[in-house]
């Protein structure tokens, strides 16, 4: 039921049977743009911010914003689009700070995470004036003494905390456990002495609490856990060291429908469940209404993006597999091979056919685990088709390489009926752009 899928993404099917995206025939964007290519529809990705900015408020009150996750897909035109849209805009490191700056995104609406910032990244959020250090762990702290004393500035921070929740999700991007590389542990007693260390520095101002559980989480509980955990940790430190938490950041991670079996809730629900904790909880602690942020990522961009491909070799062992291998790959998009991901396509010119066979969409890097989809549901496919995989807008673009030396694509944006190209495709001469011969 392949019109089932694409429906079931949010996408359309033109009266030619072919995929549609913002508005614009895909076989028209893989001619105009080249395959493989990162198309992001412009309409649903801004629906998505609106979504997370008009429940906050509704939910909230004025006193409370979104920051778009960068890292999802961090380029100039994605941050220029979250912040059209009233988000705020977090960066993990230096070359994401780079980029919304450059994209125009005020410094004070910037948001600087990261759990090694080196020196130099201190020094460059601090020189321009970002809006919040989200300080990781004691090591920070001492970056942050020699570089707003190397300034003369002062630095507005919050503090990740790492609330000791699982949410189930890989363990690859779970970040909320006791064992995580991120944060102060709040059950050993590590955030209560950052809490009293950032309390004493003279150029830190404690703005407030930060907590980020994982990604890809469809489950709401870990998140209300998290949010509750992080009041009573805020009531706490009122109660025992005078203390106020004017910030309340509650992280992202919220998951997307990749296939059938992922059932996320919508983003006004988690928004609705996270404000009503943390409010009913305030009122338990008597504390005054701090500002709440969250950061989305993966459910901002993630939904809005499809991939396109050109089928080339067709590779049928009988009684065992048919490999179907696409112009793309682990280069361009790393989830499956790196955790599993599992993702679902279509034949974006006969994306109303029934799905008759299954087939392993591989790509083709140098790599056995380099393949995309290992059980596909798709028509019978050929030579020169052209493959349309969804949910592809967050962690693909970002996490891409240059293994095997294949360029990157190109990132477009469709939308009103056209494509817009927001990342070129690199060229061949790009990747040796940085090569020195001997
Ligand atoms: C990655 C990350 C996010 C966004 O996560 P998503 O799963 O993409 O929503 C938010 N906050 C922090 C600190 C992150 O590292």
């Amino acid at each position: 039921m392949s019109p089932a899928i694409a429906g079931a993404h949010g996408f359309r099917v033109n009266n030619a049977g072919h995929l549609e995206i913002g508005g614009v025939d895909a076989l028209a964007l893989a001619r105009d743009f080249g395959t493989p290519l990162h198309v992001l529809d412009e309409e649903r990705l801004r629906a998505n911010c609106r979504e997370y900015r008009d429940t906050l408020a509704e939910a909230y009150g004025p006193n409370a914003r979104a920051i778009f996750a960068s890292k999802a897909c961090c380029t100039i035109a994605t941050c220029q689009i979250a912040h059209q849209e009233g988000l705020g805009v977090d960066v993990a490191s230096g070359g994401e700070l780079h980029t919304a700056l450059r994209a125009g995104v005020p410094a004070r609406d910037l948001y600087f995470h990261g759990n090694n910032k080196t020196l130099d990244e201190v020094e460059y959020g601090l020189r321009t004036g970002v809006g919040r250090c989200v300080v990781d762990n004691e090591h920070e702290f001492d970056l942050l003494e020699t570089v707003t004393a190397r300034l003369d500035t002062t630095a507005d921070i919050l503090l990740r905390l790492t609330p000791g929740i699982e949410p189930h999700t890989h363990q690859a991007i779970r970040t909320g456990g006791v064992d995580s590389k991120f944060g102060f542990g709040m059950l050993d007693g590590a955030a209560y002495r950052a809490v009293v260390r950032a309390s004493r520095m003279p150029r830190v101002r404690l703005r407030g609490l930060h907590a980020h559980i994982g990604s890809q989480v469809c489950d709401l509980e870990p998140f209300r856990m998290s949010a509750a955990a992080l009041v009573d940790f805020a009531a706490r430190i009122r109660d025992e060291l005078d203390v106020t938490v004017e910030e309340l950041n509650l992280g992202g991670g919220l998951g997307i429908r990749y296939v059938p079996a992922d059932e996320p809730p919508r983003i006004a629900d988690f928004v609705r469940a996270l404000a009503g904790v943390v409010t009913a909880r305030l009122g338990a602690h008597r504390l005054s209404h701090p500002r709440l942020f969250l950061e989305p990522g993966r459910s901002i961009v993630g939904s809005a993006g499809v991939t396109l491909y050109t089928v080339g070799a067709v590779k049928s062992i009988p009684g065992v597999r048919t490999y179907v291998s696409v112009d793309g790959g682990m280069f361009e998009n790393p989830r499956p091979a790196l955790y599993g991901a599992q993702y679902e396509a279509v034949a974006a010119a006969r994306a109303a056919d029934a799905a008759t066979d299954t087939v392993a969409v591989a790509g083709r890097c140098c790599e056995s685990g380099d393949v995309l989809i290992w059980e596909a549901r798709l028509p019978p496919v050929r030579s020169g088709d052209l493959l349309a995989v969804f949910g592809t807008g967050a962690y693909t673009y970002s996490m891409a390489s240059n293994y095997n030396r294949f360029p990157r694509p190109a990132v477009v944006l469709a939308g009103h009926g056209r494509g817009r190209c927001v990342v070129e495709r690199e060229t061949y001469d790009d990747l040796l752009r940085k090569d020195v011969s001997l």
